[in-house]
């Protein structure tokens, strides 16, 4: 159940502050996209996405971005927002997790997951060894079905989770 476990649960990526991120010594983000910075059929960013990003980078916190999405749909994202991609992911297996690491010489250990998705984001995280901030996605019913069937058994596994309780 372990690897089913955030280690933050929170209402959304605003919620990650640097404050946050410094008391878990975390210096770098692996970052989800669809549902977890953006509207799944959106092509853009949230603002406040775009917003929390600023602050990241003001914070110097390492960003890459780690989507299942096919490089083509991602990689104009990634440029606007100037922070590099690993794309697709094949999340939940670990080996973009470690991709990226390697990519952009992070050190796993001061390196958290952030996505919305338990069966993607969280295990991918869990499986490469990294910390794991799992957020709410935004606007779940835009989801294509075969990720909205996941939901309630992620709900399930969520069940003793209260958003922004931590775990350890
Ligand atoms: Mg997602």
């Amino acid at each position: 159940m372990s690897l089913l476990t955030p280690d933050i649960y929170l209402q959304s990526v605003a919620e990650v502050s640097p404050e946050l991120l410094q008391k878990y010594s975390i210096r770098s983000l692996l970052l989800d996209v669809d549902s977890t910075l953006k509207r799944y059929k959106s092509d853009s960013l949230e603002p406040e996405a775009v917003h929390w990003l600023e602050t990241m980078k003001r914070a110097e916190i390492g960003l890459c971005i780690l989507s299942n999405g096919k490089a083509h749909r991602i990689r104009p994202i990634a440029e606007l927002i100037q922070v590099p991609f690993v794309a697709p992911a094949l999340k939940p297996l670990p080996v973009g997790c470690k991709t990226a690491l390697t990519t952009m010489n992070f050190d796993r250990k001061t390196t958290a997951m952030v996505g919305d998705q338990v069966f993607a984001d969280l295990l991918a995280g869990k499986l490469a060894g990294l910390f794991t901030i799992l957020v709410k996605p935004i606007h779940p019913e835009e989801e294509h079905w075969y990720t909205r069937i996941k939901r309630p058994l992620e709900s399930f596994v969520l069940g003793q989770v209260k958003t922004g309780k931590l775990r350890s």
